[in-house]
């Protein structure tokens, strides 16, 4: 009778804190069972170069197909696995698993593969990318490794060793979603990323906003004058690709040229690999 009427006051303070806690806690378990049960496969989106007008690479994006819910979004199971530490196994997991489907791919084509901050921080980091590699046999300099400014949260000083061990190996690094975290333009001077990529929420608006538009120019002029190319993610429209291009963007990653594609998708689009029939800007994948 107590332990009732306890449990009822909790809830009439906290009306949302339990049921949401007791949601992440739910996920955290169906994390957990998922990674054991084969239940996280990676699509791959196309990464278009606009210089050499053909695909240059694909980037590595985790689905989850929950036995109950279907399939879960990223945006919700990243932070819980993050929370729980679980990230670090599953993000293992996609190491290798993108580096094995990319030994399959035509040679100069990439793959770029999404690393969390606490994934990073972890000290095993730089092993799973050797052994990911050494495993698929896959060349260094096809593999990307996307990170994001909240990796320099923490010290700067730890995480730029391991980003020069990592260029050692020959991995190229990316900066993703650029602009949206804790913005320090220090960092840009301090490492020489490969890649920076500019992140949707500025792409959206870049052919309607003067403002968007002034962000994407700075963001690519600052790329090339440190040597670094640029990769505008969200592309969805034609004004925007027009706009990007004219401001000297080197690739470009979106729905309009395609969305993310299984194994299967991506066997299709390399099979006929004639420069006359593979796809373009302007006839893209999903019409293929
Ligand atoms: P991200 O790395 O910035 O990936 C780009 C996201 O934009 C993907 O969402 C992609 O499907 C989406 N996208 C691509 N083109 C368009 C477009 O034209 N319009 C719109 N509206 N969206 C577009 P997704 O797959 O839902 O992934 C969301 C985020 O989850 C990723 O953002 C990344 O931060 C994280 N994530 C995904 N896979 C992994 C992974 O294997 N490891 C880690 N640590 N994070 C991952
Ligand atoms: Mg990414
Ligand atoms: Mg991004
Ligand atoms: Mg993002």
């Amino acid at each position: 009778r107590a332990k009732q009427d306890g449990r009822g006051v909790f809830r009439f303070f906290e009306p949302g804190l339990d049921a949401a806690a007791r949601q992440r806690r739910q996920m955290e378990l169906d994390l957990r069972e998922a990674l054991h049960n084969g239940q996280f496969r990676l699509d791959y989106q196309p990464i278009f170069d606009l210089k050499a007008d053909r695909i240059c690479g694909f980037e590595a994006l985790m689905r989850w197909e929950h036995p109950r819910r279907g399939l879960v979004s990223p945006a919700e199971f990243i932070p819980v696995a993050e929370e729980s530490g679980l990230i670090v196994a599953m993000g293992e997991w996609a190491m290798h698993e993108a580096c094995r489907e990319a030994i399959r791919w035509p040679d100069p084509l990439r793959v770029a593969v999404n690393v969390s901050a606490i994934q990073f921080r972890n000290s095993g980091f730089a092993d799973i990318v050797v052994q990911a590699l050494a495993r698929s046999g896959l060349d260094p300099h096809r593999l990307e490794i996307e990170i994001t400014e909240s990796i320099f949260l923490e010290g700067s000083g730890p995480t730029l060793d391991l980003l020069h061990k990592l260029h050692a190996l020959g991995c190229r690094i990316a900066l993703d979603d650029f602009g949206t975290g804790y913005s320090s333009l220090s960092y840009l001077r301090s490492f020489p990323f490969d890649k920076i990529k500019i992140d949707r929420s500025f792409v959206i608006n870049v052919a309607d906003d003067v403002g968007a538009a002034a962000i994407v120019r700075a963001i690519v002029d600052l790329a090339g004058a440190l040597d670094m190319e640029t990769t505008a993610e969200g592309v969805e429209d034609s004004e925007q690709l027009a706009a990007l291009r004219s401001q000297g963007c080197s690739s470009i990653q979106g729905f309009l040229f395609s969305r993310p594609l299984t194994t299967e998708g991506v066997a299709r689009l390399l099979k006929d690999q004639r420069r006359d029939v593979m796809p373009t800007v302007s006839a893209p994948v999903q019409r293929l």
